[in-house]
């Protein structure tokens, strides 16, 4: 016997079939003997209707009222799992966050979680009853409902996983796992049977969108071993129950991969905008009074390239940030034009990062050079580079975007297995 964390995004409980396909997986674990709690997203489009309603109402609106109304998707679909579970003769019951409780900061509509009173739900595993769990959602200290940021509900199923020290959190989706590189970029992606955490944390923060980044954090803090699946395959097809090699990927620890291999995926991020200050002073605090203030806005500033000073004076700084952020940023610059101490401002969107993922990098040379190598054998031109122990990104025109995923993807071997 087993504890169990399993948790359907919006897709898989997107209507009453779906939530009584959702059902059989559920009865399937609770048949096979374990403890099991399920953890659900909203039907799928829901949260962006309730997110637009909000915006009609009001384009200001109050944060803590905005998480009243959209952690609503969430209790919908817990309540209606339960009824389903309960008419196929199941014990369960629904929990919002508020009832466990799952405890967050104050930070309403992008809150963290702090603390979750994991024992009622204990308790009611050892009387054989099934715990449905709102996902995306807790009890902020103001004593009101708080979300957890789009795509929270990932990270409520880890961290209720690590509160109740759960042998696995299955994240059951509307893809069979985690893969090489985005298959409708690349169809001859390849489904990994294990993904260490920080080579998951990578994929996530640079674009594969499987997971929200968060999850993948607590997971690897908690050391929570993390399953992504499928739900739409048949709930009882041979192997769904398999508790040691379930369909799908695991994301664990390192040491746990046994076949380590140098590359393990390629991700991307489109929509990049790069920014230039030109002839910016040399002098020390530049770097402080232009990141400072983008920071103070809520600009995510990712890559920085400062270039080296002709005359030893004036310097060039670029870096990038997402499309959207584009214009509140160059808005910024150009107020503080005085104290930041540059020349000119030069901009431009519609750029693609790509990424090459591989704990292998740590010891293994010449990674960088082949991703070089290959993308100028295309034609691609390379406009910045970043990159730390276990990644590279590579800033180029989007129009060459799925040209470089595919060229990568092919040149570390990832399409051959
Ligand atoms: N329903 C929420 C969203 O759409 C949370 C989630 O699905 O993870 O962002
Ligand atoms: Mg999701």
């Amino acid at each position: 016997m087993a504890r169990l964390v399993l948790k359907f995004g919006g897709t898989s409980v997107a209507d009453i079939a779906r939530i009584r396909n959702v059902a059989r997986h559920v009865k399937r674990e609770v048949d096979a003997g374990h403890e099991v709690a399920v953890v659900v997203s909203a039907m799928s489009g829901k949260t962006n209707e309730l997110v637009g309603w909000c915006r009609d109402a009001s384009a200001l609106h109050d944060a803590r009222e905005y998480d009243a109304v959209v952690a609503s998707g969430e209790q919908v679909t817990a309540g209606l799992l339960a009824i389903t579970l309960q008419d196929m003769g199941i014990n369960a019951r629904s929990w919002q966050g508020w009832q466990i409780p799952i405890r967050t900061d104050t930070a309403h509509g992008a809150a963290r979680i702090q603390e979750i009173e994991g024992s009622d739900l204990i308790r009611r595993f050892a009387d054989g009853q099934v715990a449905v769990i709102a996902g995306f959602q807790g009890l902020a200290p103001d004593n009101r409902i708080a979300t957890l940021g789009r795509g929270g509900s990932d990270t409520s199923a880890v961290a209720i996983a690590a509160a109740i020290k759960a042998d696995r959190c299955d994240i059951y989706t509307d893809v069979d796992g985690v893969y090489t590189t985005d298959p409708r970029v690349e169809p001859k992606a390849r489904r990994m049977n294990r993904i260490s955490f920080e080579e998951m944390l990578e994929m996530a923060s640079l674009g594969a969108k499987v997971l929200q980044v968060r999850s993948v954090e607590l997971a690897m803090v908690h050391k929570v071993r993390t399953f992504v699946r499928s739900s739409f395959e048949d709930p009882d097809a041979p192997g769904m129950g398999d508790f040691d090699n379930p369909p799908g990927t695991l994301i664990c620890d390192e040491d746990d991969i046994v076949e380590q291999q140098v590359v393990t995926g390629i991700a991307y991020a489109k929509d990049e905008a790069q920014i230039s200050l030109r002839r910016v002073e040399d002098q020390p605090g530049v770097a402080a009074a232009i990141f400072g203030p983008l920071a103070d806005a809520g600009v995510n500033v990712d890559m920085i390239v400062q270039s080296i000073s002709e005359d030893g004076t004036r310097t060039d700084m670029t870096f990038t940030v997402p499309a959207s952020d584009l214009g509140k940023a160059t808005a910024l610059l150009d107020k503080a034009k005085g104290q930041m101490r540059y020349d000119a401002i030069q901009s431009e969107a519609g750029l693609t990062k790509v990424s090459v993922i591989g704990i292998g990098m740590r010891s293994h040379t010449g990674v960088a050079a082949t991703a070089f190598k290959a993308l100028a054998q295309r034609g691609i031109n390379i406009r910045a580079i970043t990159t730390s122990e276990i990644k590279i990104s590579i800033l180029i025109d989007g129009e060459f975007s799925e040209l470089a995923v595919r060229t990568l993807h092919s040149v570390y071997g990832l399409d051959k297995g």
